[in-house]
């Protein structure tokens, strides 16, 4: 704990901080209210009090330096309380909870947003794992802002690096690297980038930094004075051709020098945009313009122009680039652009923050074109507040990002469950996968997973994939595995239902599979042509040969089935189906055969139904649209003709359960109107439920239904009563 010294110490220090702060943004957003950053201040000292940072300032200093940083980025009040806060739920014992219940619901998700982030450990040595991660962090934030605040806090840690163990500081240094200056760049913040990257630079590989910096040093005066020449008389030129526009100058920083050292193998002489000169126009035609004037004064390197006014880069870059020689022989660049196109490479995403109210014109449509590739645009937008909060960041829509329990990342399609984790760590892995852990937790194998989460497999030797696998897989590698293991297992599998068959057609002649002699198979198997009773079974499994065929020749002379015309294959073995309860339904003439309604579409009488042969679990009778179907069938062989019995046999069931959701208004008298277009059709409700928000009501019911018209008939009803919008059947109840 902080004693009362120490807490003087800190509020000197910070509380002039805090005023200059706030009197700044006072300036700036006259009409904001900034009440939430002084209690998000406050609130932050009296939680961090007492705590000190590496460098012995008082820790407070570090969200208040972040907060500074958010300001400079004109970020609106919501983001710098949450930067004053950012660190509180990780060091101090405040929840998020507690969080939200002083600074409501948009501060506490970013602080939460921000915390997570913090925990993941995105050290990594690999390039393609460093893209991963990066790609990663971005997909699992939904608020453009938390990853705004992470860079700023890690721009602040970066500045104060030094403070830190040498260790400590190559691996953050790495870090900022690998992970937060590309994310800098990619949401085209250019000044932001250049930061990191030179900070990062140094405290990486201070040896080299130090000789660039020296080479630098040496040249700087003489280079200073050339910039200065070359300046003066390009504003000549511009002023006689009359177009208004700013010269700057400078030095290439010394981590862009360092790359092309590196990767081009030169000498710092041989860097030709070590000295540049940026132009800052005001129209892009004036862009254009310079160009050809500059190219007139000095000689251009051929193969140095570029233009991405016409080809932005991919963050939506515009400037136009050219290198030329001065008289003197000394190359330099100059980049050109207009003050819109200067503010978006320096600040990027957050050029965008100012918006002044009213409605967002077509220019400002066009500028932010950008911006909607990387964020999901929502609502119109009349507050410049709102706008932040309706920037959702979904930049990698398709993928998620998981981890395995070491670290490292998995990237998978949206939706995609464990085994398709497991696959895409070993195939033998994904085959004998049993279960899975997700952040510590049990989970069922078809569990969707989401970005951030670590994911553990648990395996059974000697298990195997299942075809239900298929129709919750996401990846192709998993399910060209899943279906490769199965074809292979497939004769197998052949054999087993082959097998089945025979014995089944066997009953008919009173005669048990023992009875036949294995020489007799043989004999069979010959006749077709075939080497071994296995392939005769196979080919009777695949539905190749009938059963019944073969067990002619098989049964003893005079022997005769019963009375059926001759079928032919698997697919002649149901005919028409019906049931003993809902779900357990017997097949007429082969009662033994169990055919059950699959439980992914429930079925009822009059609908459109396919029967599956299972492994071992009889025939599940699907609906013909359902969306396993498509999953399951592709086996042809195992697919059987099913019909439903004519009406009101014996032993039928007299109702099915069906389960429907109403989408309809929330209003009195709703669920009266509803249940009494239900009782009109003599049906039974064996469950209602209704859940009710924004003045619409979900209401789930589950009834007993006769068949297909039934069901027709009541979705008919229901619909017509005024304030019912939608009614959907619930394949599973
Ligand atoms: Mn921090």
């Amino acid at each position: 704990m902080g004693t009362l010294r120490q807490q003087i110490a800190t509020n000197v220090l910070t509380v002039t901080r805090f005023r200059d702060l706030m009197k700044s943004l006072e300036a700036a957003r006259p009409n904001d209210d900034l009440e939430i950053i002084r209690k998000a201040y406050e609130y932050s000292l009296k939680h961090h009090a007492g705590q000190s940072r590496a460098s012995g300032e008082p820790y407070l200093v570090h969200p208040l330096e972040v907060a500074c940083v958010l300001a400079e980025m004109r970020m609106d009040p919501v983001s710098i309380a949450a930067g004053l806060l950012h660190d509180s739920v990780e060091d101090t014992s405040v929840t998020i909870s507690d969080i939200r219940e002083e600074f409501g619901e948009q501060v506490a998700h970013i602080v939460e947003g921000v915390t997570k982030i913090g925990k993941i450990d995105f050290a990594t040595r690999e390039e393609q794992q460093a893209e991963n991660l990066r790609k990663m962090m971005l997909a699992m934030v939904d608020d453009i802002r938390v990853v705004l605040i992470k860079l700023a806090d890690r721009l602040h840690n970066m500045r104060t690096l030094g403070h830190l163990p040498e260790e400590r500081q190559h691996k953050i240094a790495k870090e900022t690297l690998d992970i937060y200056a590309p994310i800098a760049h990619r949401l085209g913040m250019g000044k932001f980038r250049g930061e990191l990257e030179d900070l990062g630079f140094r405290f990486l590989d201070a040896i080299a930094y130090q000789q660039v910096h020296e080479a630098v040093e040496a040249r700087r005066k003489q280079g200073e004075a050339f910039l200065a020449t070359v300046e003066r008389e390009l504003r000549e030129r511009l002023k006689e051709a009359g177009i208004g526009a700013r010269v700057e100058s400078r030095i290439k920083r010394l981590s862009s020098i360092h790359k092309k050292l590196v990767r081009q193998r030169i000498t710092v002489d041989q860097v030709y945009d070590m000295f540049a000169m940026r132009v800052i126009t005001h129209s892009v035609q004036d862009c254009y313009a310079v160009l050809g004037i500059i190219h007139n004064v000095w000689r251009p390197v051929p193969g140095r122009i570029k233009d991405f006014i016409a080809m932005p880069r991919p963050n939506f870059y515009q400037s136009l680039h050219t290198s030329v020689i001065s008289d003197n022989g000394t190359p330099f660049e100059v980049q050109i652009r207009t003050e819109e196109m200067h503010k978006l490479a320096e600040e990027g995403i957050a050029a965008h923050w100012k918006y002044k109210d009213g409605p967002v014109s077509a220019k400002d449509e066009q500028r932010l074109a950008w911006l909607r590739q990387v964020v999901d645009w929502q609502r119109d937008v009349s507050d410049p507040n709102e706008f932040l909060s309706t920037l959702k960041i979904d930049l990698y829509p398709e993928e998620v990002y998981t981890f395995t329990p070491k670290g490292k990342v998995v990237v998978l399609p949206r939706d995609s469950t464990p085994i398709d984790f497991a696959y895409s760590v070993h195939t033998e892995v994904g085959h004998s996968c049993v279960g899975a852990k997700v952040n510590g937790r049990m989970v069922p194998l078809r569990h969707k997973l989401h970005s951030g989460d670590i994911v553990e497999i648990l395996t059974q030797p000697g298990h195997k994939p299942s075809r239900d696998w298929l129709a919750v897989v996401k990846s192709s590698r998993a399910r060209n595995k899943i279906k490769h293991w199965l074809n292979i297992h497939q004769r197998e599998r052949a054999i087993e239902i082959g097998r089945k068959l025979i014995e089944k057609e066997a009953r008919k002649y009173r005669i048990s599979l023992k009875d036949i002699k294995d020489q007799d198979l043989e004999r069979v198997a010959s006749d077709y042509g075939l080497g071994r009773t296995d392939d005769l079974m196979a080919g009777i499994g695949y539905g190749k040969y009938s059963a019944r065929s073969i067990l002619g020749r098989l049964a003893p002379p005079g022997t005769q089935p019963a009375a059926e015309a001759e079928e032919h294959g698997l697919a002649s073995v149901v005919r028409r189906v019906f049931g003993g309860d809902a779900n357990a339904i017997a097949v007429k003439g082969h009662g033994d055969l169990l055919v059950y309604r699959a439980r992914c579409c429930n079925p009822i009488r009059g609908e459109a139904i396919v029967g599956y042969v299972t492994r071992g679990k009889g025939v599940a009778v699907h609906s013909s649209n359902c969306p396993n179907v498509t999953n399951l069938l592709y086996e042809p062989e195992r697919r059987i003709d099913v019909q439903w019995t004519r009406d009101k046999e014996e032993g039928l069931p007299a109702a099915y359960p069906v389960k429907l959701t109403l989408f309809c208004d929330d209003k009195w008298g709703m669920l009266k109107q509803i249940t009494a277009v239900i009782s009109d059709a003599k049906t039974n409700i064996r469950n209602i439920e209704a859940r009710t928000g924004n003045g619409q009501a979900n209401i789930d019911v589950i009834l007993d239904i006769a068949d297909l018209k039934h069901l027709e008939t009541i979705i008919a009803g229901v619909r017509k009563i005024p304030g019912v919008h939608d009614v959907q059947r619930l394949q599973k109840i």
